[in-house]
């Protein structure tokens, strides 16, 4: 049995520009919409770098530019309507000022895993009483405890996996086996314990599995796949408006040690680039239904004999669910409503995480 979890980034464009309303409010109704049309539940992972600034500057402008009030009804009513909302952070927010319609971040503090234990804790605690005063109202049982990081950076992981347990979070889904990056932000995940199988991690390296970690990783379910896999128009559209909304490196706002040089592809370097596998996450902004539905098949034949309940993390990105992605994603959701002996809609507080350890524990994950 595989329950689908899907978790949604709920921001504005990465460079601190765009409408809130029209990349977080009005695309996350329409998910919501969809979502409840086929008994479908969602984790809107809230970012409260930006939400916190969005606040501040509605209480100090005494104008709700950034949409405040619908941001926090929304979440409101997500939790009213049996959905879920938990911790992202972009950390590079917390120091962000507004200048002429757009928000400056932070670039020092752009990686969240390596900032200090201190100023860590310090955003992990604000996000968290944030949350839990914001909805509590609503659900008295709410509780947040499930954490992603921006640009998914968890590693190193000693600070973050502390930091995380000293507030009470409990469960990390940042980590997607296979993925790299290097950069702005640096990690390695070839080593993770599983594409999809949860673990307990270990203190010192979230990649690692360990009896008595306090920290769980769900990790959003990834595959090694050859690059034509990633071939489809909601990808191309990311890729269009990623270098509409480049980030830009204005001087004095990046730390020398994180402007990379730029390499020139070699056509033998292209060539490898071609032929290489690459991470390929299940993202339900930027894949079709149908090459859901095949993933989806392929980790249910992986774990055909257990009759135990699996997580399949999917993510996604307010910003990206245009019309056309809300067309394509249809009939993966139905997929799943139709088949309740196999799959189902769920959120993480559905996993009673200390007994489904030891169920997880005795499964070969990898
Ligand atoms: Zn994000």
């Amino acid at each position: 049995m595989l329950k689908a979890i899907f978790t949604l980034d709920y921001e504005i464009h990465g460079n601190g520009t765009g409408s809130s309303y029209a990349l977080m409010v009005e695309p996350t109704n329409r998910l919501l919409r969809q979502f409840d049309m086929y008994g479908a539940k969602l984790t809107i992972m809230a970012d409260i770098g930006e939400i916190l600034k969005f606040k501040k500057f509605a209480e100090e402008q005494g104008s709700d530019d950034y949409n405040y009030e619908a941001i926090a009804r929304q979440l409101c009513d997500a939790i009213r309507g049996g959905h879920d909302v938990q911790l992202h952070i972009h950390s590079s927010y917390f120091n962000a000022c507004h200048d002429n319609g757009h928000w400056v971040q932070d670039y020092s503090e752009y990686d969240f895993a390596r900032l200090s234990w201190d100023r860590m804790d310090e955003m992990v605690k604000q996000g968290k009483a944030f949350l839990e005063t914001l909805l509590r109202p609503v659900n008295p049982n709410y509780q947040c405890k499930v954490f992603r990081a921006a640009n998914w950076s968890v590693c190193p992981s000693q600070n973050v996996n502390s930091v995380l347990t000293n507030n009470g979070i409990i469960v990390d889904t940042s980590v997607f086996k296979h993925g790299k990056r290097q950069g702005r932000v640096n990690f390695d995940y070839t080593a993770a314990f599983s594409t999809l199988v949860p673990w307990r991690t270990n203190e010192n390296d979230i990649c690692a599995q360990s009896d008595n970690g306090k920290l769980w990783e769900f990790p959003i379910y990834s595959e090694k796949r050859w690059i034509g896999a990633f071939l489809t128009l909601q990808r191309i559209y990311r890729v269009f408006l990623g270098r509409l909304h480049k980030l830009t490196d204005s001087p004095g706002s990046l730390p020398v040690n994180i402007v990379l040089p730029r390499k020139r592809n070699s056509y033998l370097g292209v060539w490898k680039g071609f032929t290489k596998k690459h991470a390929w996450k299940a993202d339900f902004n930027q894949c079709g239904g149908q090459q859901l539905i095949k993933a989806l098949e392929r980790a249910e034949k992986k774990y055909a004999n257990e009759k135990i309940e699996f997580p399949f993390v999917l993510i996604g990105h307010s910003k990206l669910f245009s019309r056309y992605n809300e067309w394509s994603l249809g009939p993966f959701l139905a997929y799943i409503a139709k088949h309740p002996e196999r799959f189902s809609f769920g959120l993480f507080a559905d996993f009673q995480l200390d007994e489904m350890g030891k169920t997880w524990g005795a499964v070969n994950a990898e």
